[in-house]
C-alpha cells in the first residue's frame, strides 16, 4: 500500500498517469539537469534465499531525488528516459555507480563472496551497439569481478530479435556475468527460446506473487514457472513477496529465492549494508 511505501526511508512523488506534452517537457529538462548534478542514484533491495534467509544479491533500482518533488521512482522518469535517449548517459552512470558499491562491498568482506548486484537494462540501452563492449569496461575500470553482476532483462528485449539479442548475452556470460531474465511471465518468451539462451535466472513478476492463492490462473503460472526453471536447471527468483504466507507458498513450490517488502524495500547503500549486518533475513525453514 502507499502507506507501507511511505514508511521507508524516503518519501515517494506518485506521478500522473497522464501526463501532458509540458510536464514531459519539464521531465526531460530537470531529468538533463538532474543527471548533470548526480540526483539520480541507486537503491539496493536483498535477494534472499528463501530457505535460510542469506541474502544473496541486490536488485540495483534507480530513484531520482528531486530538489522539489522529493523521491522519484523510475515510474515517475524511465520512460521519457527513453524516448529521449538520455537513458544511455544515465544508465552508464548509474552502471558506474553500482560497479563501484559492489566492489566495495566485497572489498569490505560485508557481503558473502557469491555476492552479486542486478542491474536492470532497458531496450534501448541493451540495442546500442557498444553495450556490451562498454559495460564489460565499465566493470573492468572498477575492479569488478563480473561474476558479482548480473543483468536484467525483460523478455521483449529477447523476443525483439531473438537472433541479435544471442551474440550479445553470450558475450556477456562468457565475461561472467550472470543473465536474469525480469517480470517472467508478463511476455510471450516461448520454451523453446529460453533453452538457447544462456539464462541463470527467471525472475516471477510480482503481479503473480501476488495473486498467489487468490487467482487459480496465477497460482497455476508460478507453479509452472518454477518447475520451468528446475527442469532448465535456472535459478527462479520470485518478487514482490510482502506476506510470510506468499513465501511459504513460493517454498512449497520449489521456489528458492525470493524478494519483496516482507525484508526490506529498495534501500540507500548506507542502509542496505546496515541490513547485511543483520543477516540471516528471517528464512522459511
Ligand atoms: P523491476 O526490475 O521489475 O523491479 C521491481 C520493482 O518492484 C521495483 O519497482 C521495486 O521497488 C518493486 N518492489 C519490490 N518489492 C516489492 C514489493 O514487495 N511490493 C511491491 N508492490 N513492489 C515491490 P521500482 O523501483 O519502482 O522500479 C520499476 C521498474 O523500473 C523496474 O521493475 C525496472 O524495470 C525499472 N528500473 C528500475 N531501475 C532501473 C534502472 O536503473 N535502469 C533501467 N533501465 N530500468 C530500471
Ligand atoms: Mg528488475
Ligand atoms: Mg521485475
Ligand atoms: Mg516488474
Amino acid at each position: 500500500s502507499a502507506k507501507a511505501r511511505e514508511r521507508g526511508s524516503w518519501a515517494v512523488f506518485a506521478p500522473s498517469m497522464h501526463a501532458t506534452a509540458v510536464d514531459r517537457l519539464r521531465t526531460e529538462t530537470e531529468l538533463r539537469t538532474g543527471i548533470e548534478r548526480g540526483q539520480l542514484r541507486l537503491a539496493y533491495q536483498p535477494i534472499v534465499d528463501l530457505r535460510d534467509g542469506g541474502v544473496v544479491g541486490s536488485e540495483a533500482l534507480a530513484r531520482w531525488g528531486h530538489p522539489e518533488r522529493g523521491l522519484v521512482p523510475p515510474s515517475g522518469f524511465l520512460a521519457v528516459a527513453e524516448e529521449t535517449g538520455l537513458i544511455i548517459p544515465l544508465g552508464r552512470m548509474l552502471v558506474q555507480e553500482a560497479a563501484a558499491q559492489v566492489a566495495a562491498w566485497h572489498r569490505e568482506g560485508r557481503v558473502r563472496p557469491g555476492f552479486r548486484v542486478s542491474i536492470n537494462v532497458s531496450n534501448r540501452e541493451f540495442w546500442q551497439g557498444a553495450y556490451p563492449a562498454r559495460l564489460l569496461e565499465a566493470l573492468e575500470a572498477a575492479q569488478v569481478d563480473p561474476g558479482w553482476v548480473a543483468i536484467e532483462i525483460t523478455e521483449t528485449v529477447i523476443m525483439h530479435s531473438a537472433e541479435q539479442a544471442l551474440p550479445v548475452l553470450s558475450r556477456l556470460k562468457q565475461a561472467g556475468l550472470r543473465l536474469h531474465v525480469d517480470d517472467f511471465g508478463t511476455g510471450y518468451s516461448s520454451l523453446e527460446t529460453l533453452h538457447r539462451f544462456p539464462v541463470d535466472a527467471l525472475k516471477i513478476d510480482r503481479s503473480f506473487v501476488a495473486r498467489l492463492d487468490l487467482d487459480e490462473r496465477s497460482t497455476e503460472l508460478v507453479r509452472t514457472i518454477v518447475t520451468m526453471g528446475r527442469n532448465l536447471g535456472v535459478e527462479v527468483i520470485a518478487e514482490g513477496i510482502e506476506t510470510a504466507r506468499q513465501a511459504e507458498r513460493l517454498v512449497e513450490m520449489g521456489c528458492e529465492y525470493g524478494q519483496g517488502y516482507l525484508w526490506a524495500q529498495p534501500l540507500p547503500a548506507a542502509e542496505f549494508a546496515a541490513l547485511l549486518a543483520g543477516e540471516p533475513l528471517p528464512g522459511v525453514p
